[in-house]
């Protein structure tokens, strides 16, 4: 047996070709766009190209976009001071601070400084609170959001399945089990969370009829630890060395994804499956804050 694939690549260009649709439309109702501005504190290479990326798919998809950039040693109030602006900048519905922030800074005082409604990352206590008992109008973290909409796209739907998850990070695993939980569409799952002290995971991830990964560790899941005709859903994103390419190393996932879709009933691939997608909800999230925050 062969998996189908699940290709994030072109559910996110679907959903993205979405929020354009929604963007138009609320554009002729409101006169207005929906804004999202980024901040970037630093250098590092990793996060100037993602919060490069997230600002190109923003401006193709019509949202307003602002990139903030602020020096390495920008002190905390300064860092603090922006955000405040740009929670009271009325074009602004959106607001993502990359992370990782540098160490002299406290992660955890600038996602409390964020308003809310504008918590497109969906890392605010605030929001982590809804999301967790329950609530369905709550900004959720684009990457388990992400996995949801894979899921119901494909007609994967985890009502009343047996979800394992893979890790319990508060981006990805604990809020991947709080979105199944929830009442409703693309949640009602019945939910089980492993992580690095759960003893024998094969023997958890064996009970999955839809078994999501999120570990940050290349080969964590084999095929044996899968039962036949599950739904496999990598997050992972590994680098591994790969002398032989041109760029020196290759992405990967957690899952053994050549032998494993000999077992899986859907796989999703690595790259071109999760890591598209947070992208796209990220979009999807902005036009539901401008709507909250401005009508539709
Ligand atoms: P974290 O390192 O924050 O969490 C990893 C989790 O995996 C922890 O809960 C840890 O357990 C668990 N774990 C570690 N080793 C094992 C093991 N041997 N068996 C079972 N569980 C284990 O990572 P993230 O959640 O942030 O990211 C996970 C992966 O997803 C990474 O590869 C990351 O790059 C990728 N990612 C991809 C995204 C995308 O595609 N857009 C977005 C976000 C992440 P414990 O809690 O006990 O330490």
């Amino acid at each position: 047996m062969s998996a189908q694939l699940i290709s994030g690549r072109d559910i996110a260009a679907t959903i993205r070709e979405e929020v354009k649709e929604r963007v138009t439309a609320l554009n002729e109702a409101t006169g207005r766009v929906p804004g999202l501005a980024t901040v970037l504190v630093g250098e590092d290479p990793a996060s100037q190209l993602y919060v490069g990326m997230k600002n190109k798919a923003a401006k193709a998809a019509g949202i307003h976009s602002e990139q903030i950039t602020l020096p390495v040693d920008t002190p905390e109030d300064e860092l603090l001071g922006v955000v405040q602006g740009l929670n009271a900048n009325p074009d602004i519905h959106g607001i993502l601070v990359q992370l990782p922030l540098p160490g002299h800074i406290d992660e955890h005082k600038v996602l409390l400084a964020v308003d809310p409604a504008k918590d497109v990352d969906g890392f605010h206590p605030v929001n982590v609170g809804k999301l967790s008992t329950g609530a369905t109008d709550v900004l959720a973290p684009c990457t388990p959001w992400g996995v949801v909409q894979m899921l119901l796209r494909t007609g994967n739907d985890p009502r009343g399945k047996h979800v394992v998850v893979v890790g319990r990070s508060n981006i990805v695993g604990r809020p991947m089990a709080s979105l199944l939980l929830r009442r409703g569409a693309g949640g009602d799952a019945t939910v089980t969370v492993a992580h690095s002290r759960t003893p024998d995971l094969g023997a958890v991830t064996r009970l999955a009829d839809i078994l999501i990964v999120a570990v940050g560790r290349p080969g964590t899941v084999t095929a044996d630890m899968v039962r036949p005709g599950a739904v496999v859903i990598d997050v992972g994103t590994n680098r591994v060395d790969a002398p032989d390419t041109e760029r020196g190393y290759r992405v990967v996932g957690d899952v053994d994804f050549d032998a494993v879709k000999d077992v899986a009933s859907w796989i999703t691939p690595v790259p071109g499956g999760v890591g598209p997608m947070t992208i796209a909800m990220l979009l999807s999230n902005t036009v539901d804050a401008f709507e909250h925050l401005v009508g539709n």
